[in-house]
């Protein structure tokens, strides 16, 4: 799947478990602190010898039982190191979806929000297509030719999202609106993380 473009040059690191390579501001770094023990760089600015990792869960569970962190890192790993893994990871993850809730919402409150592929199609700007995880494969086609975002929401959560009684596959938000600016700061993570810039 591909997810909003970017023409900005970022750096790319990979994860230590699934191999990945994305831009690193997507993953979780962790270093060997002086003491010789994994550290969570919540600024990535720690020096000493560090690893990637993404912030879902598939991935810290993989290096909790794999010990590729242990081994990425020469560090030793504490155990209380993987509830704050989780929770940070949880907490990025978390906040991508609320910060996407409220754009839909506003968005749709002021008007400027295109709900479903017929109202997309019509309008004569570009448009970001946020599609729900369970749409039909002709929606996700559809959506496939535009800009656009996977969403961590069902049908149902969208629908509720954008103050309609059901069935709502698919929104868009016309490039030119404040609202599909601010959703381009995001920046959304195969997984559904997102980081804001
Ligand atoms: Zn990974």
């Amino acid at each position: 799947m591909t997810y909003l473009r970017t023409n900005k040059h970022i750096p790319e690191r990979s994860c230590c478990v699934c191999r990945v390579r994305t831009d690193k501001r997507k993953l979780i770094r962790l270093v060997r602190s002086p003491e010789g023990i994994a550290v969570i760089d919540i600024a990535g600015k720690l020096p000493g010898r560090g690893t990637y990792i993404c912030p879902d869960d598939e991935c810290i569970t993989r290096a909790e039982k794999s010990g590729a962190l242990k081994r990425a890192l020469g560090a030793s790993v504490q155990p209380e190191l993987w509830p704050s893994l989780r929770e940070y990871a949880g907490g990025l993850t978390v906040d991508a979806g609320m910060k996407i809730r409220s754009i839909l919402g506003l968005s749709r409150k002021s008007g400027a929000l295109l709900v479903g592929a017929e109202n997309i199609e019509r309008c004569r700007h570009a448009v970001i297509v946020l599609f729900a995880s369970d749409c039909s494969e002709r929606v996700k086609d559809f959506a496939m030719t535009h800009d656009h975002v996977a969403l961590g929401m069902n049908v149902e959560e969208l629908s509720r999202t954008v103050g309609s009684r059901g069935g709502v596959q698919v929104v868009g938000l016309p490039v030119t609106t404040g609202f599909a600016k601010k959703l381009k700061r995001l920046e959304i993570t195969e997984r559904g993380s997102a980081f804001e810039h």
